[in-house]
């Protein structure tokens, strides 16, 4: 089995779909990390050099309920057409005779960027109507999304089986990339995993277990462990239904031999705000009307020491409140030390998410890390040998 790429056609005058990923961070309608859209750009170029029309489809945030200005794709046109330095049109809808003009009229060697898949239900849903309507609009579709690879949704798998299809050249530089450093990777292998989508990761992290031989937890994520332990974590970020999973993955971990590292001590707040009051507490000394929003020193040093054992760190999710400083420190710090460590050729270092990426990159780490991953989920569950949908479409 192969990876179908671009090699495999002649796009010229061709409509060709590109699932791409413009689900970039934003503050206030501004795109504060534009790691994905620079990502994107080999692809829409190629593209448009082989005399194609690109048009792109992306979904963005988790609309529940149609429509909804904030996560339209709109507001990423301007930061995506100066990157790419072409112009950008946009289509108010990813389908229909909106979508249909709007690739009708498009120039040649200009881009057209479709609004959000996920604003259909049939996008998260597979529905064969919705991936058809999508693939009315092509001729070709590329799929240069591994970030989303994981989700078998419309514009990702369902899609793939009605037109010709390939990967994109993010798409096949990720899985080359990945597999290069992560195959057979050097032991110890440490996994860092923090941030706030905890329920979705709680249960990648049971299957990291096995492959993995230690797991720094911090973030969001390690609120739930500590609540598991029966410490009082106040008002912290926490999904109390999951302590059981918890449990059972801190039991799991012994039985395979998978060190677990919590955090020791914590950086507590009243006020989820740029420099609110902070202390410095011991991890199970949360004041019941106060938050964790970093890990504390000693857990950084504790981190550290670990690090130094590693020989392989693959990391996902921000150990604190990274976008509201002091809580970028853990996060900045131990940043800062795996990129030292993969300099001095002691580690290889591999990071990915949407918010770990822009965390890596405020701090400056990540262009010295081996390896930047857009994808955060699908890298997790790459690594824990799946198949991800999105990408054995893609195989033949
Ligand atoms: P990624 O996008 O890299 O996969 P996530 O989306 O899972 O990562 O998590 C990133 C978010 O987690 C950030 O917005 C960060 O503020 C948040 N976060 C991390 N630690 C905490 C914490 N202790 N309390 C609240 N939010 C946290
Ligand atoms: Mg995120």
């Amino acid at each position: 089995m192969r990876l179908r790429t671009l090699d495999d056609f002649d796009l010229k005058d061709k409509n060709v779909l590109i699932r791409v990923d413009m689900n970039v961070p934003m503050l206030n309608g501004q795109v504060t990390d534009s790691t994905r859209l620079t990502r994107a750009v080999p692809t829409i170029l190629e593209v448009l050099e082989k005399g194609g029309k690109p048009i792109l489809l992306s979904h963005f945030g988790r609309p529940t309920r149609g429509f909804d200005l904030t996560m339209s794709t709109q507001q990423a046109v301007i930061a995506l057409s100066n990157r790419l330095k072409k112009r950008v049109h946009f289509a108010t809808s990813c389908i229909g005779e909106t979508a249909q003009l709007a690739v009708d009229t498009l120039p040649k060697g200009d881009v057209l960027l479709l609004e959000n898949t996920r604003f259909h239900q049939g996008e998260k849903k597979n529905e064969p109507r919705f991936a058809a309507e999508l693939a009315k609009l092509g001729d070709i579709f590329v799929s240069d999304t591994f970030s989303t690879a994981h989700r078998a949704h419309a514009s990702v798998e369902g899609i793939a089986h009605l037109l010709p299809s390939c990967a994109g050249r993010l798409m096949e530089e990720e899985i080359y990339r990945l597999e290069a450093v992560l195959s057979t990777p050097e032991r110890p292998v440490l996994a860092v995993v923090g941030g706030a989508k905890v329920s979705s990761k709680l249960m990648l992290l049971e299957h990291l277990i096995g492959p993995m031989d230690k797991i720094v937890i911090g973030g969001g994520m390690a609120n739930t462990f500590l609540a598991a332990q029966g410490h009082n974590i106040g008002q912290s970020l926490c999904e109390h239904d999951m302590q059981d999973t918890a449990r059972s993955i801190l039991e799991n971990a012994k039985v395979m031999n998978c060190e677990i590292i919590l955090p020791v001590d914590i950086v507590a707040a009243k006020e989820f705000s740029a420099n609110s009051e902070h202390e410095i507490l011991p991890a199970n000394k949360c004041p019941a009307d106060a938050m964790i929003l970093d890990v504390g020193p000693k857990t950084i040093t504790l981190i550290k020491k670990h690090l130094d054992e590693a020989k392989t760190v693959i990391w996902n999710g921000p150990l604190g409140a990274f976008e509201i400083p002091p809580y970028n420190i853990a996060t900045n710090e131990a940043a800062a030390h795996v990129a030292f460590l993969t300099e001095t050729g002691k580690v290889l270092s591999v990071a990915g998410g949407g918010d770990t990426v822009a965390a890596l990159n405020g701090s400056g780490s990540a262009k010295r890390f081996t390896y930047i991953s857009t994808a955060g989920g699908a890298f997790l569950e790459w690594l824990e040998g799946k198949t991800l949908p999105g990408v054995a479409v893609l195989m033949s």
